[in-house]
């Protein structure tokens, strides 16, 4: 961590002034310390901070005689002018984009995008820190007055001096920038606050460094094992093209009872388009559209709907609607159903509704053990349909071991697009030093992916978006397997590729184990 031009360690940090210098060489040494005995650092070699100067002309110098530099990846670091009104002194800023404005534009011409960003803006927030991503624009001059508010309005978050022409030193290396902000359209330049906000700047810059470093050791090049099939399936699809159509049809807003699939990104694109999702149905004006998630209502929702007079429009799974009916069946001819499956959710709470006098939840091979029948001849088994197959199976034998003339359902509860994740996520966990499940939190099938992968014996996470990835996780893995449960859409894994691809190299290769075709037919309110 000298100041020096012999550019040979693996990570070079560009800092344009002294005092910003000094501020990520502390962190960075605070970083070393922390990581105990310098290990990470001697096993990569120390990081190198080289104080660029101030301004285009300098950075401009200074990236040409760094092109024949050796280091390995490139990181910008400084303070900066915040635009974006939620900006605050101290917050940091890291570049989707770095740009160079002219005539009080963003030049297209000079944009370099820096695709890491979503790696590091949740690294820096899991470290307490506030980060925010956005452009960054580098001009020729301290950006003042109503400037501000027109390079806001331009589509950049932050403004600096030195930016752009640096980071064209990186020549395709892992680049990463970050401005920490000094002054603010409520804090201008020339504002009493302007020395404080300076100094939460470089704090801030301090407290970044260790997440550089982690940033730095996570660089590489990196094979990305793609399970096939992932995301949307029939079910998934059919369910957004309901709440799609009835907005069409009826303008928004639209009320959807629960979230139509478990998956934040669906839900933020369809409340942007005029979708209301709510938990029960007394928050639905009278007469308003109302649709049912995919994952099933039970009898005493339809009920109230109906007195209600509520318009409705099932987007239940048909295969959802399957395991309905074999409930129905089965507590009909006088059966004890055990529903093999998670207690809360919102599918078995539908199903168990079915019937509830005669249903049963199990959970556990114990719980078959708490089975009460008034006929033990006359027990039978139903399953959640997201569930890992090989845990279902397992309550499933504990139950057939007890009642051994239990009956299950006509064909497998499970559905297909689960069985079939799940089957492609083990052969690529088996040749993977790491497995990312693309899903939310309150996902069953995405949960059971990271399950099915673990039990495969690879180390796995479940993951909203790239965001979600902790750079620790990436030290040392050169192959990522990547797959997405059945209620994330494409986009997010092409988002994640995109992000590992700021970190290095990355070559892309599917595994598919089967294709899949099953569609399911629109309800007929929104055939037309
Ligand atoms: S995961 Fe299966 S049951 Fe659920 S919506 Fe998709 S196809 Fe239907």
């Amino acid at each position: 961590m000298t100041e020096s031009t012999g550019h040979t360690d693996p990570l070079l940090v560009c800092a344009p002034l002294r005092f910003e210098a000094r501020a990520v060489r502390r962190g960075l040494r605070d970083s070393a310390r922390a990581a105990g005995s310098g290990r990470r650092a001697a096993r990569r070699g120390a990081p190198e901070v080289l104080r660029t100067g101030y301004g285009a002309a300098k950075a401009a110098a200074r990236a040409a005689e760094l092109e024949t530099g050796t280091f390995a990846t490139m990181a910008i670091m400084g303070t900066g002018a915040g635009l974006a009104p939620e900006l605050n002194p101290g917050d940091l800023v890291v570049a989707t984009e770095v740009v160079t404005v002219r005539g009080g534009q963003p030049d297209p011409a000079t944009a370099l995008r820096t695709t890491s960003a979503p790696l590091l803006l949740g690294e820096l927030r899991r470290a307490g820190l506030t980060a925010h991503a956005g452009r960054i624009g580098t001009v020729d001059h301290l950006v003042r007055g109503d400037e501000r508010e027109r390079l806001a309005q331009a589509g950049l978050t932050a403004a600096d001096l030195e930016s752009a022409p640096l980071a064209a030193a990186a020549q395709g290396r892992p680049l990463a920038v970050i401005r920490a902000v000094s002054d603010t359209p409520g804090r201008p330049l020339l504002h009493p606050g302007l020395v404080s906000g300076g100094l939460a700047a470089l704090r801030s810059l301090r407290a970044a460094g260790p997440v550089l470093d982690r940033w730095a050791a996570a660089c590489g090049p990196r094979q990305v094992l793609l399970a096939g099939p992932r995301s949307f399936c029939a079910g998934v699809e059919r369910a957004i093209e309901i709440v799609e159509r009835v907005l069409e049809q009826q303008g928004s807003p639209v009320y959807v009872r629960k979230q139509i699939v478990h998956n934040t990104h669906v839900v933020h694109d369809l409340e942007q388009r005029g979708a209301i999702f709510v938990d029960e149905l007394d928050e639905v004006p009278d007469g308003a559209p109302v649709v049912f998630s995919a994952h099933g209502v039970s009898p005493a929702v339809r009920d109230d709907a109906t007195r209600r007079g509520l318009s409705v429009v099932d987007a239940t799974c048909p295969l959802v609607a399957k395991v309905h009916k074999e409930a129905r069946r089965f507590a009909e001819d006088g059966y004890l159903v055990a529903l093999i499956g998670h207690n809360g959710h919102e599918e078995v709470e539908g199903t168990l509704g079915e019937a509830p006098g005669s249903t049963v939840l199990v959970e556990t091979p114990e719980d078959v053990l708490s089975l009460r029948p008034h006929d033990e001849g006359k027990v039978a088994y139903l399953m959640q349909t997201t569930l890992a197959a090989d845990e279902a199976e397992g309550v499933a034998s504990a139950l057939l071991d007890r009642f051994p003339a239990a009956r299950g359902p006509g064909s497998d509860d499970i559905c297909y697009a689960t069985t079939n994740r799940q089957q492609a996520v083990r052969v690529v966990a088996a040749q993977s030093d790491l497995v990312l499940v693309a899903g939310s939190a309150n996902s069953s099938n995405s949960r059971r992916l990271v399950e099915t992968a673990e039990r495969a014996g690879t180390p796995a996470h479940l993951i909203d978006g790239p965001e979600d990835i902790q750079l620790g996780w990436l030290d040392g893995v050169s192959t990522i397997g990547l797959t997405a449960g059945a209620s994330a859409p494409p986009a997010v894994v092409s988002d994640i590729i995109d992000a590992l691809g700021g970190l290095g190299p990355v070559e892309v290769a599917e595994r598919v184990t089967t294709t899949e075709s099953i569609r399911f037919s629109l309800p007929k309110e929104v055939r037309h």
